[in-house]
């Protein structure tokens, strides 16, 4: 231990708090950072002036609390989901990690239980343990795929409050058929619990791939859960956001705090949605470079998972922690999840893209 976790130690802290570690994904300021699933284009200078207005805008009323309903916001992101949705199926906060923190302290808490699919998100053990809801890790298959069957059956079995289901899935990539999200609504519904999909890759999928949102309508223990990080490009301004049935968003506003979402937050996905078709312009271009890296991987010998994200999850890796070293001492980083034999790549720019894949050819190379 070292003299800070001894310090730590000393505090009363909860128990169910008691060593665990923070989420730490390394944040290592290399050239080229393919390790937490952001998009590494910058934002089209349209959209940084744009940003740039309408916050400046915002500056000049700070002196006064923001709108706490958010009430412009939501319209424009239920017009962007479509799905016949209106500002009433939707709620919004700093991040999709806040929604999902805000739907257990909601509906989960003391004496109640999540369970989710692994491997999948690494935050939903952490907010679990925050709100002191119980996690259960549920299981898939070896090839890491979920099938309706088993996700029903182990609903089943454990009787959750909540159930979160990862769609694409990260770390490997997948996304889950609508069967799989009816089949845990159902088994859910024989004890009125939530099902959240969270679809933070969505715009990624593949054409096959459907999103969880047509299945709103009449379920109202069904939440899909979106966020601004990944394909808009904006996670350094924390933006996420759920759509749900409007009792759902009633919920919510029990627990969050008054005016969590700053004002400047709000004119910064404002001028964002106003400006989404160049925003998600880059979108296909990292889609293609996706589909590259599962080209030349399984070129290189490696297993690449189906991807409907924007990163590739690969076995077939013989020493993880070398190629990851290597890689990372020629400037690139990518994620090593801690899967035996495995590593996570997000599609980069397209010679972002080009030297992880040359590196690697190397590394793999060498270590014949
Ligand atoms: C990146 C990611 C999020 C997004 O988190 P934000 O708080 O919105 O930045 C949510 N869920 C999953 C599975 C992710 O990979």
């Amino acid at each position: 231990m070292n003299d800070r976790s001894e310090l730590l130690s000393q505090l009363p802290l909860r128990e169910n708090l008691r060593g665990l570690s923070p989420y730490g994904a390394p944040q290592i300021d290399v050239p080229i950072q393919l390790n937490v699933n952001e998009n590494t284009h910058p934002l089209p200078p349209v959209v940084v002036d744009a940003i740039a207005q309408e916050v400046a805008k915002a500056a000049a009323t700070l002196n006064r609390y923001p709108d706490r309903e958010f009430t412009e916001l939501r319209e424009l992101l239920a017009d962007y989901l479509g799905h016949s949705l209106t500002k009433e199926n939707i709620w919004a906060a700093n991040g999709s990690n806040e929604i999902l923190q805000q739907i257990l302290q909601a509906f989960g808490g003391p004496g109640r239980t999540v369970m989710s699919f692994g491997p999948t998100y690494s935050m939903y053990p952490l907010l679990a343990s925050g709100t002191d809801t119980t996690y259960i890790a549920g299981e898939r298959a070896e090839d890491f795929t979920l099938s309706a069957e088993s996700a029903a059956a182990q609903v089943r079995e454990h009787k959750p409050n909540i159930v979160f289901l990862c769609s694409p899935n990260n770390p490997t990539g997948t996304a889950l058929g609508l069967d799989v999200i009816t089949a845990v609504y159902e088994a859910m519904s024989e004890h009125n619990g939530m099902v959240i999909v969270d679809e933070a890759y969505a715009e990624f999928s593949l054409a096959s791939t459907k999103s969880a949102l047509s299945l709103l309508e009449g379920r109202q223990r069904l939440i899909v859960s979106r966020t601004m990080s990944k394909a808009f490009g904006l996670a350094g301004a924390r933006v996420g956001y759920l759509a749900a049935a409007p009792e759902v968003t009633d919920a919510i506003r029990l627990v969050r705090l008054p005016y969590h979402l700053s004002a400047v937050t709000q004119a910064t996905a404002i001028a964002a949605l106003k400006n989404i078709e160049l925003l998600l312009a880059q979108v296909e271009d990292i889609k293609s470079q996706r589909d590259r890296i599962v080209a030349r991987l399984k070129e290189l010998g490696l297993k690449p998972s189906v991807s409907d994200s924007n990163f590739v999850f690969f076995g077939g890796v013989e020493d993880p922690h070398a190629i990851w070293e290597g890689l990372l001492e020629a400037g690139i980083i990518i994620r090593d999840n801690g899967i035996p034999g495995t590593l996570r790549v997000t599609a980069g720019t397209e010679s972002e893209t080009t030297a992880f894949l040359e590196r690697l050819a190397e590394l793999l190379g060498s270590q014949k």
